[in-house]
């Protein structure tokens, strides 16, 4: 069945990190989603040209009238550039969804929960993150999370505060291209002993998400099944058209 375009209203955005800003949208006929989905936005020119593109929603479901999306300007681009540096809270955009029933988890499904994320395919999953603390649940997650630096970390105080909250949530960072001083954690691109070692104290019965660029992804997938993850129970999602 075809979803309808509605039209949003940007409320308020705010600047996760330099090149990430969060846009949330007030939707007055929004039915509600699940998280991982998301929504496709279309802008379209006074003489009628018109280009769409996908964001996942970052924001739980039980915020009701309303979804947060978090774009990563991509340099160059027709469309992030344009939210980043464009639009403005007031400003109407074209909003279709929610999205997407395959890259789904909510509460029902249970856990434990590995996600994996690179850049800014940690957005559905903190919708994820998001929804589980909402709920109240303290279902075992780990987060593993491959960023550039520490200043490009996306949601990184909103992680921390989550992991402090001693409910089963934790958070395994990466960072790939510079470390702040003292840094003791992981400094190498996600791999399969990394993911290894995330799985263990969450056991054969975990269910996975993975989403970021599309290369990173497919390490991700490949590395759990050979982990003995089922590959039903790894569930993908790819932001990037190419390997970057
Ligand atoms: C299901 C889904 C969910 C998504 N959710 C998000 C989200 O939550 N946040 C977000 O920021 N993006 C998300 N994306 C990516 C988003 O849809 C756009 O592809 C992205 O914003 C770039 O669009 P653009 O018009 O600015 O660039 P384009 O004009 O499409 O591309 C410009 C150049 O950048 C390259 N490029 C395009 N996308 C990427 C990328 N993601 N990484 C690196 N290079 C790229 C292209 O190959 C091209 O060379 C999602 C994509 C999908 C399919």
């Amino acid at each position: 069945m075809a979803i309808d375009w509605q039209l949003g209203t940007v409320s308020s955005t705010r600047d996760e990190t330099a090149t990430v800003r969060t846009f949330t949208l007030s939707l007055p006929a929004w039915a509600g989603h699940r998280p991982g989905q998301h929504v496709d936005l279309r802008l379209t020119a006074d003489d009628g040209y018109s280009v769409e593109r996908s964001y996942s929603i970052a924001s739980e479901p039980e915020r009701a009238g309303e979804v947060d999306i978090t774009v990563e300007r991509i340099p160059g681009g027709e469309v992030s550039p344009f939210l980043h540096e464009v639009v403005v809270p007031g400003d109407r955009l074209e909003v279709r969804g929610p999205i997407g029933g395959y890259f789904v988890w909510e509460a029902a499904l249970g856990g434990p929960l590995l996600l994996v994320a690179g850049g800014s395919g940690v957005v559905p999953l903190m919708a994820m993150a998001r929804h589980r603390a909402r709920a109240g649940m303290s279902i075992p997650t780990r987060l593993v999370f491959s960023s550039r630096t520490y200043d490009e970390v996306i949601y990184r105080e909103e992680l921390d505060r989550l992991a402090a909250a001693h409910d089963g949530f934790e958070v395994i960072h990466t960072l790939t291209r510079g470390q702040p001083p003292g840094w003791t954690g992981f400094t190498r691109r996600i791999d399969e002993a990394m993911l290894a070692d995330a799985l263990e104290p969450l056991g054969a019965a975990t269910r996975a998400y993975a989403c970021g660029p599309t290369a990173l992804v497919e390490v991700v997938a490949n590395a759990l099944v050979r982990l003995g993850l089922p590959p039903d129970r790894i569930r993908t999602e790819r932001f990037g058209p190419t390997g970057t």
